[in-house]
């Protein structure tokens, strides 16, 4: 009944063979399958899961809510608190608008930015995921990358056409593309850390070229925070490495487990967002008074948990090592890459730094290794090219759990 029994490819477990689990339900750090097995979880539902499945303060504030109306397509208090909320933590979003998925949130904020400027051509990088846009399916990560169809059918040669991509991490690539198309970039969007061709960082320095490039060319810096946005700082990326976009897109964590979205940035930029400005961009759904229920309870409980980001960072620090150590042992070299709480373990040898490197893993014998993790109770991101996340209901106990898990598994799968 379903297009490959699914309703987002990855989950279908393409990248790895054999049969997804279909889950039943979940709480804090672990899911339960249809089949009453227990796995303790690292997909985190690809992203917003920061404070584990269920969490009591999210469940609480939906029913609450749901009792109030779950819809009304009118304004709403908890939409300005939301706004407020966002903008505390993210300074640089002084306006914003929500939206229901990632994918409408960068779509949005691409036809902002192309009106501001009165420029048609977008750059993006190689393995970067922006949602499933038809301008962003252009050497695309995530499920795209993984079935080797960068370009979808569908996609014309038009909107292919102003997408341009370099490479990330590779300042040169985007400083060349800058030169071959003068007054006609719109706007630069990137991942600042990258989670969707398994976790790259930005080498020291490359967002910053990114800002100082932008603004050289008086195009537009779009940071696509939606899986960064509250997981790699308070603030996101732009806090961690001290870097201002001129507009951010969120999701995932922002709705808490709900379907949300939200594109925001400079004052001058998002007044020109229909009905203030020209731009249209709209949603039925959009500013849901459920969904903004549960994404307020999430920020809240975020902001409650004063050492949420350093138990985050701790508990991925002693996975990594853990990992480190099980591959010393079992005498092979892979690259551990991992941003304080989202980690991917490549199977190659060469540092991962951008996507060529990245598409030099093993993608077989992941596979292999994902699956042995399952079937010792350990959910992991079914395909090499993804990121896994740790959770604030992670305990350090589920970390060696996990640890022992990797050891095993690295035996078996080779
Ligand atoms: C998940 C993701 C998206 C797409 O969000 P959806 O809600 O799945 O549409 C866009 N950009 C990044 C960086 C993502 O991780």
């Amino acid at each position: 009944m379903l297009p490959g029994g699914v309703n987002s490819p990855v989950r279908a477990f393409k990248a790895v063979g054999g049969t997804p689990r279909f889950i039943a339900r979940a709480k804090g750090a672990h899911v339960w399958d249809e089949d009453g097995r227990r796995y303790l979880d690292y997909v985190g539902a690809w992203g917003p899961m920061l404070l584990g499945h269920a969490h009591p303060a999210a469940v609480d504030a939906i029913a609450r809510q749901a009792a109030l109306g779950t819809a009304f397509g009118a304004p709403t208090a908890l939409e300005v608190e939301m706004a407020e909320r966002i903008h505390a933590l993210v300074p640089s979003i002084e306006m914003v608008r929500m939206v229901n998925s990632g994918t409408e949130a960068t779509m949005s904020a691409v036809r902002l930015a192309r009106a501001a400027t009165g420029r048609p051509r977008v750059l993006k990088f190689e393995g970067c995921y922006h949602g499933h846009g038809d301008s962003f399916l252009v050497k695309a990560g995530s499920g795209a990358a993984t079935f080797g169809t960068p370009d979808s059918p569908g996609v014309t040669a038009a909107t292919a056409r102003d997408t341009l991509t370099a490479r990330f991490n590779d300042s040169g690539s985007v400083r060349e593309l800058f030169a071959e198309y003068p007054d006609e970039i719109a706007a630069v969007i990137v991942e600042p850390v990258v989670g969707n061709m398994g976790v790259v960082a930005p080498a020291r320095g490359f967002l910053q070229d990114l800002r100082e490039l932008c603004a050289a060319d008086r195009a537009l810096l779009i940071f696509d925070e939606v899986m960064t946005g509250f997981r790699v700082a308070p603030g996101g990326a732009q806090q961690r490495y001290h870097v201002t976009p001129d507009l951010t897109t969120l999701g995932k964590i922002v709705g808490g487990g709900l379907p949300v979205g939200a594109y925001g940035g400079r004052r001058d930029l998002m007044s020109q967002v229909s009905p203030s400005g020209p731009v249209y961009q709209a949603g039925t759904m959009s500013g849901n008074p459920l969904a903004m229920a549960s994404g307020l309870a999430m920020l809240d409980a975020i902001a409650a948990d004063v050492d949420l980001y350093d138990r985050l960072e701790s508990l991925g620090a002693s996975l990594e090592a853990g990992i480190r150590d099980a591959l010393a042992r079992s005498g092979e070299t892979c690259h551990v890459a991992r941003v304080g709480s989202m980690w991917t373990l490549f199977f190659t040898p060469q540092a991962v730094t951008d996507w060529t490197t990245a598409a030099t893993a093993d993608r077989a014998r992941y596979g292999r290794f994902f699956h042995a993790m399952l079937s010792r109770g350990v959910s992991l991101a079914p395909s090499q090219l993804e990121a896994n996340f740790v959770s604030g209901a992670h305990t350090a106990s589920d970390i060696a759990e996990t640890v022992a898990a990797v050891a095993e598994s690295l035996e078996v799968s080779r």
